[in-house]
């Protein structure tokens, strides 16, 4: 089996993906998935991840409806611009999205913003039948993403397509709430949906999705010098320019200076995304940061990298882009709402870090399995876990379910727990290596006299006994401070 159908297969027999959903209706809608129990809190570990860094980068949370007028989007730009180019099946009457099709069988082939007659004539070329039925594809058009619905009995609105507009649109409150001053920032964790074309990239392309986007509003004379990328100067990113395929590392203090960025406001929200995909525990090999071509940028965007891991199965792909949004948002904003956004005669610019959270948690699964000739396990890194720890009784008798209970209760209010009973120990320790718990607490005989109990460390599979008492310690350190299992042997 490749990498990518084990994970999979691990991800859909353990309870991290299932779909597509709602699966009992005729197998589910093309583009939408469940979470199950574990794959929820793996989730929820990588979404923790995001809300601590940004917060600890001093970014603010904050949470906007995800139901906008119709006014927004044409503010925004999405209802004129936001659309991919179709074709449909002249055969089986399916539709597809045209840049992919085309990309599927010619890999190589760069079609991102060519027109609808462009490609059409690429189809021709280059005999691209229907990927279904191999019928005859008929004319290209553009197909409009945004999902339409109504408020009331008639006002026209749509579901976002992002979280980011919905963030900008409260510029004027931030101002008052951040004492006039820039820059600030603030982020936003939530549902967005787009109306996908035939999505076929299980859970990196979906119709609806969870964001986490963080926004940097900055005056123009405040981008050039920027003070913050001192404190991480010597931090080393790994650079892929767009006219480039060679990695080259590059000291944050030094993106500038050799003309990777033009901005030290840009390359300090470049190094924030690394960091945040870093603390996820990615393995470092399989991070780059890739700039767009200048012809991909959107017509107002200055800049724009993104983070990018190298997946088994999509090979280098997108988790996070960083993007130099200049002046465009809040100036459109603010000529459609007729509100004033003006500070000292300027409006201010939007450097931004956009991540899209299944991709990332699909990508995390992956760079997590492990394997050797017997069987494939998961093992993240500290803390990451989606159970942190579990507690098993070794036998169902002579008060070792009692006192694993009350371990279990003790430390429950401060990981993510699991309690099991159910056969032998040698399977419970199995079950969990598989799913990567990280600590496995085994209560014996012993235990009910002496009050220590077995921890056992996944990654090495090496144990030690611990007195109960000191277990929540131990843990904690282990999860999220320098202790490591062999300082405690
Ligand atoms: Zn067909």
């Amino acid at each position: 089996m490749k990498v990518e159908d084990k994970v999979m297969d691990l991800a859909k027999r353990r309870g991290f993906i299932w779909g597509p959903s709602p699966n009992i209706y005729q197998g589910g809608l093309k583009g939408f998935y469940d979470w199950g129990p574990l794959g929820k809190l793996l989730k929820n570990k990588v979404e923790n991840v995001l809300r601590k860094g940004f917060s600890g980068f001093s970014f603010w949370e904050v949470e906007c409806p995800t139901i906008m007028p119709k006014e927004v989007w044409q503010a925004s730009g999405h209802l004129e611009g936001f659309s991919d180019p179709v074709s449909k099946c002249l055969g089986c009457k399916s539709y597809f999205r045209v840049d992919n099709t085309i990309n599927e069988k010619f890999p190589d082939l760069d079609v991102e913003g060519l027109n609808n007659e462009k490609l059409k004539e690429i189809l021709d070329k280059k005999k691209i039948k229907c990927p279904s039925c191999k019928g005859e594809l008929g004319t290209v058009e553009s197909f409009d993403l945004m999902m339409k619905t109504k408020i009331g009995i008639d006002q026209e609105a749509y579901l976002r397509p992002e979280t980011a507009t919905t963030t900008y649109l409260l510029y004027p409150e931030y101002y008052r709430f951040f004492r006039t001053k820039l820059p600030f920032g603030v982020f936003q964790i939530g549902k967005a949906y787009r109306n996908e074309i035939s999505p076929r990239q299980g859970v990196f392309r979906t119709r609806e999705f969870t964001q986490a986007e963080a926004q940097l509003f900055i005056l123009k004379d405040q981008e050039k010098k920027f003070e913050k990328i001192n404190d991480y100067a010597e931090e080393i990113l790994p650079l892929v320019k767009h006219n480039s395929k060679a990695i080259k590392k590059v000291k944050l203090k030094d993106v500038v200076k050799q003309k990777y960025m033009k901005k030290e406001a840009y390359s300090y929200m470049v190094y924030v995304a690394y960091k945040l995909i870093r603390d996820m525990g990615f393995d470092e090999k399989k991070i780059r940061i890739r700039q767009h071509t200048p012809e991909k940028l959107a017509h107002y965007a200055d800049d724009a990298w993104d983070i990018e891991v190298n997946t088994d199965r999509y090979g280098w792909f997108e988790l996070c882009g960083v993007h130099d949004r200049t002046d465009y948002d809040l100036k459109r904003h603010s000529k459609y709402s007729k509100t004033k956004m003006e500070v000292a005669g300027e409006v201010p610019r939007i450097l931004e870090i956009a991540f899209g959270l299944e991709r990332t948690t699909y990508s995390l699964l992956e760079n997590s399995l492990v394997n050797d000739k017997e069987r494939d396990w998961l093992e993240f890194d500290k803390g990451m876990a989606p159970i942190d720890v579990a507690i098993f009784p070794l036998m169902k008798k002579e008060g070792m379910p009692e006192l694993a209970k009350e371990i279990f209760a003790e430390l429950d209010n401060e990981f993510i727990c699991n309690y099991d009973d159910s056969g032998s120990i040698g399977k419970r320790y199995r079950r969990m290596d598989e799913i990567g718990t990280s600590f496995c607490i085994t209560v014996d005989h012993d235990s009910v006299k002496e009050g220590d109990v077995t921890l056992r460390e996944i990654s090495t599979m090496t144990q030690v006994r611990v007195k109960k008492t000191e277990l929540k310690e131990i843990i904690r350190d282990l999860l999220y401070g320098d202790l490591t299992f062999e300082k405690i042997k």
